[in-house]
């Protein structure tokens, strides 16, 4: 049975609007307030405008730095989902099984509430590691805000020795995932009436030879790369989501765009496919500039996260597995900030109550069985008397 302090600390969670495009402000100053009572003090780190921030949070400042529990506290939104719970309600439903219901539940509200309800037990562990918290934003829309709260640890000299990010996996620790790297192309051509398109650079035909080498690379992967069983798909995917061009059926178009993304194993390597791309753009370019010198290939990136791997039988994901009584691992489809993490030096493992097919959907959920499964494990991190033995050695 989940304690009663831990759910109503979700539901708490839960009730704060905190989809991506909106501030978060209210809920990192909800935690913040909750840690200050407690005596911890939090460091925020905003965005460029100072609507959103980063928290992180160490409980124990006299101990050495220890184990960081990481989540997103940004949502997806509900638009035009079917919904037949309140998306905010935070409502605890008895059947088919007990469940809260509500946007950010499972992902990863949940996690966030229930680690929160834990900090007085962390203060007062016997460990000699500390706990942190830490909490980012911007994380659906392309782990954006992570970036700036490692950096600022970084700044300030703070070296944890592992973390755990909460992100729905059952409860399971989740070794691997792929990256996700997604692109913005423009297309400049040159116009002219489409009776004279010798003299004209036709901008959707030429995005259309740069579309046709992404579907080349696709079929490659699928043909060559070497197996990585575990995920739905074992080999990396690319593929082009939205296209757009032309003004009219007789106007040689100047403009297109399109965006693509690579999802790459973990053994791949999603920059190097990037530049294979701009490589073609690059020469695709020599004749449209022979026709108009101002035409050509225009890269944006939207987003570079990055994939994950590690070992099964690494100190973090030992730990994971003690801490959740999990003798499991797992691999998960989707992405999340532990590359990141992982990146920056920092030993990184997945494992948070819920599961990702309630995610993102109408009427998402948490069992609430899921959210016990939560507690024990924070209730077996804050009894922890030390660390498994390689982190004690570092
Ligand atoms: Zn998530």
């Amino acid at each position: 049975m989940i304690s009663d302090t831990a759910l109503q600390m979700v539901q708490s969670l839960v009730r704060m609007n905190t989809v991506s495009q909106n501030s978060n402000l209210e809920l990192i100053y909800f935690v913040r307030d909750e840690l200050a009572r407690l005596g911890v003090r939090s460091r925020l780190t905003h965005n460029a405008d100072k609507s959103k921030a980063n928290l992180f949070a160490t409980l124990g400042e006299n101990k050495e730095a220890g184990i960081i529990l990481s989540g997103h506290t940004d949502t997806v939104p509900w638009d035009g989902q079917d919904w037949s719970a309140a998306p905010l309600g935070a409502l605890v439903k008895d059947a088919p099984e007990p469940r809260l219901y509500g946007r950010g539940s499972a992902d990863m509200k949940g996690f966030i509430g229930v680690a929160l309800s834990h900090a007085e037990q962390f203060l007062n562990s016997p460990a000699p590691f500390a706990v942190h918290l830490a909490l980012s934003y911007d994380e659906e829309v392309g782990c954006f805000g992570v970036r700036e709260l490692i950096s600022d640890l970084r700044e300030a000299g703070i070296k944890p020795l592992a973390c755990i990010i909460g992100e729905p996996t059952g409860m399971v620790p989740a070794i691997a995932h792929k990256g996700v790297y997604r692109y913005r192309c423009c297309v400049r051509g040159k116009e002219a009436h489409s009776s004279l398109t010798p003299k004209s650079v036709n901008a959707i035909e030429m995005a259309a030879r740069l579309i046709g080498k992404v579907r080349d690379m696709a079929e490659g992967f699928e043909r060559d790369e070497p197996r990585y069983e575990g995920f739905d798909v074992p080999f990396s995917t690319a593929s082009v989501g939205q296209f757009q061009g032309g003004i009219a059926d007789n106007v040689v178009p100047r403009d297109a765009w399109f965006h693509y993304e690579f999802r790459d194993l973990p053994t791949a390597n999603a920059k190097l496919m990037q530049q294979e791309v701009v490589a073609q753009a690059r020469s695709l370019e020599l004749a449209m500039k022979k026709v108009a010198p101002e035409a050509g290939f225009h890269f944006e990136t939207i987003c570079e996260i990055p994939s994950f791997l590690t070992g099964a039988d690494d100190p973090v994901t030992v730990l994971a597995q003690q801490l959740s009584g999990q003798p499991r691992t797992t691999q998960v489809a989707f992405g999340t900030e532990a590359g990141i993490f992982k990146q920056s030096g920092i030993p990184t493992v997945v494992c948070g109550p819920g599961h990702i097919a309630q995610a993102h959907q109408p009427d998402e959920y948490v069992s609430l069985d899921q959210l016990a499964q939560c507690e024990r494990f924070m209730q077996r991190l804050s009894a922890m008397q030390s660390l498994p033995v390689p982190y004690r050695d570092r």
